[in-house]
């Protein structure tokens, strides 16, 4: 029998190693599942990335359950998909989220993580909770079961040795744990430092973020249903000599005061190498070029007029050898990068922390053998996300594989489940606490 008693249960200390989305998501489980919570992060916070983050009901329904004042992030919630003709803006496609709620218990929602923050500072009079604050406020407030966590910042990881459970930052400190956890994001140290070697290939298509202020859309009199609820979509298919890496993806955030872009090219058009989220602001010539010459004119109006322009740079991660070593087990974008087209990054990495919640909770006997527990986190999480990473790569090529749309194009859901397409239905039925339950007593003491 797996289940532990309560007097079984060992109290672990935790050491979270990167504070973004991942990072809170998993030291707000492991803080309700008994345990102390630090959290080291290498930077300050103050440069958070400020693009729109949806969040679908199975990432949504963990920050439910885990108490998360989700209001607090002025989440808009989602009514729709919308897909749109490249060259004219004509509506091809539309996946109604109306019964989301009904169907889930739970609306989708989107949200705006941190450097909206400082941009409201700039240029609003309120200053408002993103998704990264709003976690970080219920991992370490006291109100809520369990210990709060510890913030550690300007603490770079640079060793670490997973047998012995110790960590050692650029400064020369190093700390010990029962229990490391890897969320260090897509550049993860930690990763490298369990013996993964990522085998990585620039992707195909490249992507630009920036934001068009509600203000600003009002003025020109341009689209103004890009405030609607929805996630509206541009190109994303071949067509007619244009290549399926143009697309953009436009959605409302920030209680719809701001509309968020994401442009997508192919990256031959990019100088851009490094991979990830670069701070450095491009001028709008560098992001409107090639066939966004032909792009719908109304879209084309508002990317002209718009602020924050930053590049995003998308490679290929093929899934890795292994997710945990001795101590230490990596979450999120450090064990799972994928390409956005599903939307599912952040959603992974709270499902991620989730699990690791559930596997350390009193109702197993897994915190009196870390290692075992990691072994069967792996084995829960990492077959999942692998298939929303493949899921994601396949939507890069064509938009239809997208969840939604991609019961949309395959209308019976038998179909769709013949044709191996990633759908709502797969993400949403999913019961974690009845997986690990099941898979639980092969990997008992
Ligand atoms: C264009 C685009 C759009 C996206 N849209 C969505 C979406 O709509 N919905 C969705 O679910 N997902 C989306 N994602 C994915 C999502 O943003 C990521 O999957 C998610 O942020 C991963 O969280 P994480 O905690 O693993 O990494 P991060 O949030 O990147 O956090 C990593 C943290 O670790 C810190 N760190 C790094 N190295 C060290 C070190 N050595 N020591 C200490 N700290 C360190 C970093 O400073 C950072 O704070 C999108 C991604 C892209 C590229």
């Amino acid at each position: 029998m797996v289940n532990a008693t309560n007097s079984e249960f060992k109290q672990l200390k935790v050491a979270v190693i990167g504070g973004g989305l991942g990072g809170m998501a998993a030291a707000i489980a492991l803080r309700r599942a008994g345990h102390i919570v630090s959290i080291y992060e290498r930077r300050d916070f103050r440069l958070e990335v400020g693009a729109s983050i949806s969040c679908a009901a199975n990432g949504g329904k963990w920050l439910r359950e885990w108490g998360v004042d989700i209001d607090s992030g002025r989440p808009t919630h989602l009514m729709k998909l919308v897909m749109r003709d490249w060259d004219t803006g004509k509506i091809l496609n539309n996946y109604s989220l109306e019964e989301y709620e009904e169907s889930w218990g739970i609306v989708t929602l989107l949200h705006v993580p941190s450097v909206s923050r400082e941009w409201f500072k700039k240029n609003a009079n309120v200053c408002r909770v993103d998704m990264h604050e709003m976690l970080m406020q219920t991992a370490t407030q006291e109100e809520g079961e369990g210990i709060p966590c510890s913030v550690v910042i300007d603490h770079i990881a640079t060793a670490c040795d997973a047998e012995a459970g110790t960590v050692t930052f650029a400064n020369g400190e190093t700390i010990s744990a029962d229990l490391i956890i890897g969320a260090d994001g897509i550049r993860s140290a930690i990763r490298g430092l369990i013996g993964v070697t990522p085998d990585i290939k620039s992707a195909n298509q490249t992507c630009y973020r920036c934001n068009v202020r509600r203000e600003d859309i009002q003025k020109l009199g341009l689209m103004p249903d890009s405030t609607d609820p929805a996630i509206q979509f541009w190109g994303g298919y071949t067509k007619e000599g244009l290549s399926q890496y143009y697309k953009i993806v436009m959605s409302p955030c920030a209680g719809e005061e701001i509309v968020s872009f994401y442009c997508f090219m192919p990256t031959e058009m990019t100088n851009h190498t490094k991979e990830g989220f670069q701070f450095a602001e491009v001028p709008v010539e560098e992001m409107i070029k090639g066939d966004y010459s032909r792009l719908d004119p109304q879209c084309i109006g508002l990317l002209e007029n718009s602020v924050d322009r930053m590049p995003w740079r998308l490679y290929v991660h093929q899934p890795y050898s292994h997710w945990t070593r001795g101590r230490v087990g990596v979450l999120g974008d450090a064990a799972h990068p994928m390409m956005p087209h599903q939307s599912q990054g952040a959603c992974m990495a709270i499902e991620d922390a989730a699990a690791l919640g559930l596997i350390f909770s009193k109702n197993y006997h897994f915190t009196r053998d870390v290692r075992k527990g990691l072994e069967l986190y792996e084995a829960i999480r990492k077959p999942r996300a692998t298939r929303v990473q493949a899921a994601s790569a396949r939507a890069t090529e064509n938009l239809n594989e997208r969840i939604g749309f991609s019961s949309l194009s395959a209308p019976e859901k038998a179909l769709a489940a013949l044709e191996n397409k990633l759908t709502v239905n797969e993400m949403n039925d999913y019961n974690m606490a009845t997986h690990v339950a099941k898979e639980a007593p092969a990997f008992s003491l």
